[in-house]
């Protein structure tokens, strides 16, 4: 199979190699000249469970686009904010039959892709999969995870599900997912709540679920996200997500780690994905006239903390 990675960081690497040890063709494409051009000189290095590994793998840099060469899969790994000018970019790289996997956090990407492709090749997922960005052309790999997807064209479901089981026989653990707006939903809780209270307070998960206001936050924001989710049909079960939340807090599992979100923003001084998580509920919600005020708090305050950092 012919995969493009377009988004080729942490994530995007991580499966790069998965797909390449498992056989496929696998080109990818980013937008950061220094990573592009130490995976040119030196290969894709990468720490994989403990054993250092290089892998020498095709990337391109997204404006040098000129391949003709069109992809049987693209899977999109960029951070949100980058997803549409990628997707103007690769543009050569797609054709009628070309499948693309959405996988990044957050809520509506749908709304960006289906600018650019049918809605019969496009697919959305969820992954627990996680990845680490040392430097130029190296990453972090640590852990297992998982993927679900579902299709978002009538008459796909096959395809996903043939999908699912290709990407599994590179060992990404792949299943077809009936109702892929719930999961995504259940996962933007978790990240619209310790991202941005953990960035803004400047504390770990078990140092903000330590604090006596962090279960009346958690369950406002939850209720906020389940009001939206409920005018789209999806009807969230705010007392398990909220449980589902709060198990980061735990400091014997995740509770001593800091999420992406702070690592980007306040160690890195990188811009954020607020906007797609916090901020698409606000956006939904005055076009479905629902009341978001703590989700507009946050997606304010994290944009404030932005200018005083100087994030780009
Ligand atoms: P990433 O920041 O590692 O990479 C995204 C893009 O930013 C890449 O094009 C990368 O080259 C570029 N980039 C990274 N550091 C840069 C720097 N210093 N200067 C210039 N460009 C830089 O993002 P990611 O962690 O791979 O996340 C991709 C998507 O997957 C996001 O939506 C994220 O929320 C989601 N996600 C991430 C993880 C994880 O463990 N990292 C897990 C699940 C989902």
């Amino acid at each position: 199979m012919k995969v493009i990675i377009a988004g080729a960081g942490a994530m995007g690497s991580r499966f790069g190699i998965m797909l390449h040890r498992g056989g496929n063709d696998v080109t990818l494409v980013d937008g950061w000249a220094d990573h592009v051009n130490a995976i040119k000189e030196h290969g894709l290095k990468a720490n994989f469970n403990g054993e250092d590994i290089t892998v020498k793998v095709p990337v391109m840099l997204q404006s040098q686009i000129k391949s003709s060469e069109k992809a049987d899969l693209i899977i999109l790994f960029t951070k949100s904010m980058q997803l549409d000018k990628m997707l103007q970019d690769i543009k050569p790289l797609i054709s009628d039959q070309t499948k693309i996997l959405c996988l990044l956090n957050g809520i509506g990407h749908e709304d960006t892709i289906e600018k650019y492709i049918p809605m019969k090749n496009i697919f959305i997922g969820n992954t627990m999969w996680t990845a680490g960005l040392v430097g130029p052309g190296q990453v972090k790999l640590f852990g297992n995870g998982s993927i679900e997807l579902q299709n978002l064209g009538k008459d796909q479901e096959n395809a996903a599900k043939d999908l699912a089981a290709a990407l599994s026989e590179s060992g990404l653990n792949a299943k077809y997912s009936d109702n892929i707006h719930y999961s995504i939903y259940r996962k933007a809780c978790v990240n619209g709540t310790m991202n941005c209270l953990c960035s803004i307070l400047d504390v770990n998960m078990a140092e903000f679920g330590a604090t006596k206001s962090a279960h009346d936050i958690v369950v406002t924001v939850v209720n906020e996200f389940a009001a939206v989710a409920k005018h789209e049909g999806v009807n969230l079960d705010t007392a398990e997500v909220v449980e589902h939340v709060e198990s980061c807090f735990d400091p014997e599992t995740i509770g001593k780690h800091y999420p992406s979100m702070y690592q980007d923003l306040i160690n890195n001084h990188r811009l954020t994905e607020i906007d797609y998580i916090n901020g698409a509920v606000s956006r939904k919600g005055k076009k479905y006239n629902i009341a978001t005020p703590y989700c507009d708090l946050l997606t304010q305050l994290i944009h404030c903390k932005e200018d005083i950092l100087g994030a780009k």
